[in-house]
């Protein structure tokens, strides 16, 4: 089988073009975002401030008072989606520039009704979130992040697992010796979801005669240290996250492993490509950082509510212009920036390699998503890659063309398709991963930056 392909567009590294110097800058901060953001809560938090600190005004999509001036504004929406606005000099009706990224991951999800006690250990009910492989989910460290109320009504924000100080949470797995009938199942099967409950707990803390006297122990933990008692669960959100930091990868530091690639490594490039544009736009630029599209982008912080018709009936409201939110998506271009997959040396039997994508060659450019005949797929037009190619070769961003894996393999999907059914024109771009969804995730220095020059270049100079 050939590890690598003779001739073809995708073959040009984008290390040989990019400054290694700003890329490694760029990573650094990177990663310290998200140690920090593991959730997409904490990603729009993170994003906020950054965004206020680089001057962007806070802004309500219902507020009847006009919104503040200076052409930066930051809309949020129930804390797990926010969307960034320049205003343009140009009409609204003439059309936006968006990057618009998700910024949920997939994860272990705490159930309602969570603990309970078994074989000397206090243990979390939980129901994954996003298409993961379970079995790698089991025996890493993790941690619990989410919110809570305590007895008194106060929202708590629960990060637990990540200081060295702290203790984590983790999944157990049958060992090997006892393993033959796991080992013996598909691997879709070995580990079962109801098999991935979390360890709580293991020290008694009830008296003599109780039944489950672990349980009472957390419970009392939970009680003395953060004041919610076992009804708190009910009404909370709370998301068990890998307890792991950013590496460098290789002995020249070219990768980086983390959890939440897919898809902050989107939402932080176009974060900072609309932070840190520096000229009055011509047309309005707007970055979209949204949530829930690891479980098909429904509900009122995915790409599918309409939080942004109310950002644009509420901008057009603002200059007064006789237009519809509706046409203004009509005249407007997207980059759905997401992942893709790159091409894995231990698994090239998946990928046909001369339209697959190589981890450091640069931004992959996607026409079609969807899967086994293009199925459920946002299919980009000839007109759409004509442009921003030649946008992307007019402003040096290193890119390929892929598609994911081989035609009857699989395949996936992005919020592309919830983006030009508004009547925006989209396309799909970003990096390619390896090991996409797994609890750590690899990612290359060099398409962070080509997504970042890509992002910033889309939003100045589309159209
Ligand atoms: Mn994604
Ligand atoms: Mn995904």
């Amino acid at each position: 089988m050939a590890t690598s392909q003779e001739g073809g567009l995708n073959k040009k590294s984008a290390w040989s073009t990019i400054n290694r110097n700003e890329t490694e800058r760029l990573a650094a901060d990177y990663m310290s975002v998200i140690a920090e953001a593991k959730t997409e809560r904490e990603f729009v938090e993170s994003a906020t401030r950054a965004a206020e600190a680089a001057g962007f005004k806070r802004a309500d999509v219902l507020s009847p008072k006009p919104l503040a001036g200076g052409g930066k504004l930051l809309f949020t929406n129930r804390g797990k989606n926010a969307v960034l606005v320049r205003m343009g000099k140009r009409p609204l009706d003439q059309g936006f520039n968006m990057v618009a990224a998700h910024v949920d991951a997939p994860r272990i999800d705490v159930k309602q009704n969570p603990l309970f006690e078994s074989t000397g250990l206090g243990l979390f009910q939980t129901h994954y979130y996003g298409g993961i492989k379970k079995y790698q989910w089991v025996t890493i460290p993790l941690a619990l992040h989410g919110i809570i109320y305590d007895k008194g009504g106060k929202q708590l924000q629960l990060r637990i697992g990540e200081e060295d100080s702290e203790p984590v949470f983790n999944i157990s797995d049958i060992l090997p010796h006892l393993g033959q009938a796991q080992a013996e199942k598909k691997m879709s099967e070995g580990v079962s979801g109801e098999a991935l409950d979390a360890i709580v707990g293991h020290v008694p803390g009830g008296v003599s005669d109780d039944k489950t006297p672990i349980r009472t122990g957390v419970l009392k933990i939970l009680a003395d240290q953060l004041n919610i008692d076992e009804e708190a669960f009910a009404a909370s959100e709370l998301e068990f996250v890998p307890a792991m930091k950013p590496r460098d990868v290789g002995f020249d530091r070219g990768l980086i492993l983390a959890y939440g690639h897919d898809d902050r490594i989107c939402g932080y490039t176009a974060l900072r490509a609309i932070l840190d544009q520096k000229n009055n736009p011509e047309r309005t630029q707007i970055v979209v950082l949204v949530d829930k599209e690891e479980i098909g982008s429904d509900g009122d912080t995915g790409m599918q509510s309409e939080f942004l018709e109310l950002v644009i009936e509420r901008l057009i409201e603002t200059t007064g212009e006789k237009t519809t939110a509706r046409r203004v998506f009509w005249n407007s271009v997207a980059l759905s920036a997401d992942v893709g997959a790159g091409m894995d040396p231990n698994y090239l039997d998946v990928f046909e390699p001369t339209n697959a994508a190589t981890v450091g060659n640069g931004i992959v450019v996607t026409k079609f998503t969807g899967s086994r005949g293009k199925y459920s797929a946002h299919d980009a037009s000839a007109e759409t890659l004509h442009k921003i190619i030649g946008l992307l070769d007019e402003s040096g961003v290193p890119w390929q063309v892929a598609e994911m894996g081989k035609v009857d393999v699989g395949g996936g999907g992005t919020i592309a398709k919830f983006l030009s059914k508004r009547g925006i024109e989209t396309l799909d771009a970003g990096p390619a991963l390896l090991s996409m969804h797994a609890p750590q995730e690899l990612a290359s220095k060099a398409d962070l930056y080509a997504c970042y020059l890509a992002y910033h270049a889309f939003l100045e100079k589309a159209r």
